[in-house]
């Protein structure tokens, strides 16, 4: 792990899944996380599980998967990043590529979003990365490069608030993940693009790795010298397979 100073932080994904039932299973994870405490653990849930989650977890921050880009107005259906700190979230994730390709959201509503969000008070995790044609055409570097600069307001956003999570889109859910040379060269690219946009070093924000982090795989990813920790979709969903990460990054650091 890293050459970062604070944390190691492990991200649950949950997506579209979980019902009040599922709350035992989240204070299982916060029981865990609690005794891990090198590490940073967070948990983005469904925007139903935020409240009954926030109230109930000590040791987890609870986060979102979207927001608005406005705070207020006649959005029918939407959540503004206001209303998130109001249930009890701390952060929330923006750019992942089932929005960015699902409901069509391009770099500007994402940088919208981002500016919302941070004027709200929510740290954000930004999520960037390229598709399998676009890895295999050479493109993935000037991808993500883009994705970075466009997403990302003009101004650099303090390291604390913000966290990038390169998600190559060919790995989420599949079973695929790159090989630990890839991570790193393209942990760099985001690293030295953070940097000429104007991150310096001393304040750079978190890089995870997400697509398809188990528990198998967990120990091998997070050991990689540019790897601050990990944002984990299916494998968060169970509290062993969550937990066995949660252990590995706490082995890492
Ligand atoms: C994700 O969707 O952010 C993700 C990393 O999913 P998975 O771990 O299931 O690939």
């Amino acid at each position: 792990m890293s050459r970062h100073s604070s944390r190691p932080l492990i991200l649950g994904n949950w997506k579209m899944n979980g019902l009040s039932t599922d709350l035992p299973a989240i204070r299982n994870i916060d029981e865990i996380a609690g005794f891990y405490a090198g590490v940073e653990v967070g948990l983005a849930l469904p925007f139903t599980l935020i409240p009954g989650g926030a109230a109930m977890l000590k040791h987890t921050m609870i986060g979102a998967q979207n927001c608005h880009a406005r705070q207020r107005g006649a959005f029918t259906g939407e959540v503004s990043a206001a209303m998130l700190v109001d249930c009890g979230a701390s952060f929330v994730i923006l750019g992942h590529s089932e929005r960015r390709q699902g409901q069509s959201e391009d770099n500007d509503t994402v940088r919208q979003k981002v500016r919302a969000a941070i004027e709200a008070g929510l740290k954000v995790i930004l999520c960037v990365g390229e598709s399998l044609q676009q890895r295999e055409t050479g493109q993935a570097d000037a991808v993500v490069r883009r994705q970075l600069v466009e997403s990302l307001p003009n101004a650099p956003i303090a390291a604390p608030l913000l966290t990038i999570a390169y998600e190559p889109v060919w790995a989420i859910g599949t079973g695929l993940t790159p090989d630990a040379q890839a991570i790193e060269e393209m942990h760099r690219v985001i690293h030295d693009t953070l940097q000429s946009i104007g991150h310096p070093p001393s304040t750079m924000p978190r890089l995870l790795y997400g697509g398809s982090v188990s528990a198998d795989n967990a120990a091998d990813i997070l050991r990689l010298p540019l790897v601050d920790g990990a944002l984990v979709g299916n494998a968060s969903l169970g509290a062993p397979s969550f937990s066995s990460i949660i252990r590995q990054a706490s082995c890492a650091t």
